[in-house]
């Protein structure tokens, strides 16, 4: 880790199986590496949706799968409210505003709303735009490269070797087949995925060595916050310390990258747990609301963040 490497799949396993008297140890050197590879600063975020519910694909944690009884409708939003939604995130000093869709992949019209939407964002607000949209085409890639979509999002949610227990609708190769294509295009990497999906410890650790492998720019991780209506709606919550020592194992585990507090950390780590993640390795937040669920409010986190002494990452001058 002196020299930016992180830990292998073995070294993340350990960590995720330390006795809870060691885990403020590992999440204090999670929180070293942080400041020696990525710096005090956090990167703030808002996510929208585009089009909301209706999905086609099974994966089992997502409400927003239309093959689940979960009660979220198939939704598009226009382009005004897209940019005010724009607006109100680089309000709270995100740099990062990142338009999402429930879909398996693009269509037609889903990326002519895109091309649309960009536009309309970048004539009146100075944030960076990233997306997620599902699987792409090489087409679909070179297509957002040129609306100027700078970061795209899929994420593989979890190890290949559970993958095909939480979505059978499509495979955890074909992600990473579009994965290589982002990479390939100059656009930056996000991927992460879901912790607590019924995963083991040993799958949890072969999870956080394959993002390594794929040296993603950032990581969203999420916890599973079982939703009605889905096939994972019985699943336990993670524990708040094992969910500590996922954070201080992938930050081991990615030196560099920007790891994001995505989806469920209020219900899996509540306020202080929230506290201890940012001083364990986290350098990355979600404001706001999240697709389907409601996050904390921006404020708290801010303020959180102040306390903490750890700057809101500034948009670059060069952009
Ligand atoms: S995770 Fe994405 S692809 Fe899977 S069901 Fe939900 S919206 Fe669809």
């Amino acid at each position: 880790m002196e020299n930016g490497i992180g830990l292998d799949e073995a070294g993340v396993l350990e960590v995720l199986q330390l006795p809870d008297d060691r885990l403020p140890e590992a999440l204090q050197l999670a929180h070293e590496v942080r400041m020696r590879w990525c710096g005090p600063e956090v990167e703030v975020e808002g996510i929208v949706s585009l089009k909301t519910g209706g999905c086609p694909e099974d994966c089992h944690f997502c409400s927003q799968s239309g093959l689940f009884t979960s009660p979220v409708r198939a939704v598009w939003l226009d382009i005004p409210a897209l940019v005010e939604a724009a607006k109100q995130t680089a309000a709270t000093g995100a740099t990062e505003f990142c338009i999402v869709a429930a879909v398996r992949g693009p269509d037609e019209r889903l990326m002519a709303q895109l091309r649309e939407g960009v536009k309309a964002i970048r004539a009146e607000v100075d944030i960076q735009i990233a997306a997620s949209v599902g699987m792409l085409t090489q087409e679909q890639v070179d297509e957002l490269v040129e609306m100027g979509i700078h970061r795209y999002n899929h994420n593989l949610e979890t190890a290949r070797s559970y993958f095909p227990k939480v979505v059978t609708t499509h495979t955890w190769e074909e992600r990473w087949e579009t994965l290589r294509m982002v990479r390939e295009s100059g656009m930056e990497v996000c991927c992460g995925g879901i912790l607590g999906m019924g995963e083991s410890l040993e799958q949890r650790a072969e999870f956080a060595a394959q993002l390594a492998e794929l040296d993603p720019h950032e990581v969203p991780l999420n916890f599973l916050n079982p939703r009605p209506g889905t096939p994972l709606s019985e699943q336990p919550v993670l524990e708040p310390k094992d969910a500590l020592r996922a954070i201080a194992a992938f930050r081991l585990a990615l030196p560099r990258a920007l790891l994001r507090y995505a989806g469920g950390r209020e219900i899996t780590l509540g306020d202080l747990g929230t506290r201890d993640g940012l001083l364990g390795g986290i350098n990355a937040v979600i404001v706001g609301n999240y697709l389907t669920t409601l996050g904390r409010s921006p404020t708290e986190d801010l303020e959180l963040l102040r306390e903490l002494k750890m700057p809101v990452k500034a948009l670059s001058k060069t952009l």
